[in-house]
């Protein structure tokens, strides 16, 4: 029999009396975490001379996740800002000496968390500059073009400074409707948002809006505020817009031409409200259309594609379509993902090979564009889709649920470096 604590004396100590507990009369970094448990954390920060002057936390967790907010505040106090950006979950395990294997989870969150409260001060630093005091010297919104009417430009002005409060732009985009687009588009926010990115989902499907449906959104509408349009907030750190967020029904269609989309799409990227955030995914209708063009037009950098396929010829065809709208508009593609991609028995987990695997990446190897990973078939991903919960959130440890995770990963490595 083992004679090792359960829990280390360090651990212990802090379950009852947490340090750096509550929030920061002055703030100049916030975030509000929800982890997969459902246990959430907020912390605080104040920067001063690159190094994090003051941080504090507070959780609606138990005893491990007061001791590993407590440990993460404790590890990034006096820091510079980016060593504590590379403090991980080891580091807050290591330094309570261990947690119980079921609590491990929460040093993982109050580490997220830590750090995207940083990335919230980043952002807010980096963003609230009104274009005129940008150091971008090159950055065409800094000069009224000869063309543009006073109130044109000041429309521009406002939305770059949204689009430059977004760390990434992320447009899904695939050749054809039917292939899980806008499954992988939320998958992918939920993912991100899970792996403690603030994250923006936008669904810009004006013909057919899935996005309220899939998030279990159907209810909500849009509301303005001085700021802007404010977007549908999940778990702290996933804000939600969509086109049938306007829509008395789901079952109205909307009629409208090129112009009138352009013009509806540039509204929501202008007037939504997302604040700072480390990813914009964006889910485009299938093609090589108006949306997506106008999308690609007005995102601006940093932004790349994300090109969901099935296995079949058919539909990898189509890829090669997308591949060259985005040379065409200049768009990066981040990479392929290859959905439904062979089929989990949902009796014994083995892989059955439905319709060929491995064309997608075959296509990107051809089209020297990355691949990001397969999506297997999983008719829990149906039912998901169906009651609205993200299917991330509910199946972390499934094969499509890890597949997920891995194409997140390579996301977050494609993206471009925090800032210092
Ligand atoms: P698109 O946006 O390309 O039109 P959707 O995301 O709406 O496609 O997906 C179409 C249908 O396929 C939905 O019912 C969805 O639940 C289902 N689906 C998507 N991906 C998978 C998958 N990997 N396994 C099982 N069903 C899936």
């Amino acid at each position: 029999m083992s004679t090792e604590p359960a829990v280390s004396p360090e651990a212990l100590e802090r379950f009852d009396r947490p340090r750096n507990y509550g929030p920061l009369d002055q703030w100049d970094g916030h975030a509000r975490v929800t982890g997969p448990c459902g246990d959430t954390m907020e912390f605080w920060l104040r920067i001063a001379d690159r190094r994090i002057a003051q941080v504090s936390f507070i959780t609606d967790g138990c005893g491990p996740s007061r001791a590993a907010g407590s440990m993460a505040t404790e590890l990034a106090a006096g820091r510079l800002v980016k060593e504590a950006l590379r403090i991980e979950q080891a580091d807050v395990l290591q330094a309570l000496g261990g947690l119980p294997a079921d609590s491990e989870h929460c040093s993982l969150l109050a580490v997220n968390t830590l750090k995207a409260a940083i990335r919230d001060c980043q952002q807010r630093r980096q963003t609230t500059q009104p274009c005129g005091e940008c150091p971008q010297a090159e950055c065409s919104s800094k000069q009224r073009q000869p063309n543009e009417s006073e109130e044109e430009f000041r429309d521009r002005q406002v939305l770059t400074q949204r689009m430059c409060q977004i760390g990434m732009k992320l447009l899904v985009m695939s050749g054809k409707g039917g292939v899980g687009k806008s499954t992988v588009a939320a998958n992918l926010a939920s993912s991100l948002a899970l792996a403690g990115k603030a994250v923006g989902l936008l669904d810009v499907d004006i013909h057919g809006p899935s996005i309220p449906k899939l998030m279990g959104l159907e209810t909500e509408r849009l509301i303005a505020h001085d700021g802007g349009i404010a977007p549908i907030e999940i778990g702290g750190n996933l804000k939600v817009v969509s086109i049938g967020f306007l829509l008395a029904s789901a079952a109205d269609a909307v009629i409208w031409r090129g112009p009138m989309k352009y013009n509806v799409i540039r509204q929501f990227l202008k007037d939504v409200d997302w604040g700072p955030l480390d990813y914009l995914v964006i889910d485009a209708p299938p093609g090589t259309g108006d949306e997506p063009l106008s999308v690609a037009q007005l995102i601006g950098q940093p932004a790349g594609a994300i090109l969901v396929t099935t296995p079949q010829d058919l539909a990898i065809a189509d890829v090669r379509r997308s591949v060259s709208f985005c040379e065409k508009v200049s768009l990066p593609v981040v990479g392929v993902i290859e959905n439904m991609s062979g089929l989990v028995c949902p009796h014994c987990g083995g892989q059955i090979e439905l319709f060929k695997k491995g064309g997608g990446e075959l296509l990107a190897r051809e089209m020297d564009v990355p691949f990001l990973g397969s999506v297997p078939i999983d008719p829990q991903i149906v039912q998901c889709g169906d009651s609205g919960t993200p299917y991330a959130h509910r199946f972390g440890a499934s094969p499509a649920a890890t597949a997920f995770s891995a194409i997140v990963e390579q996301i977050v490595a494609h993206s471009p470096p925090e800032p210092s």
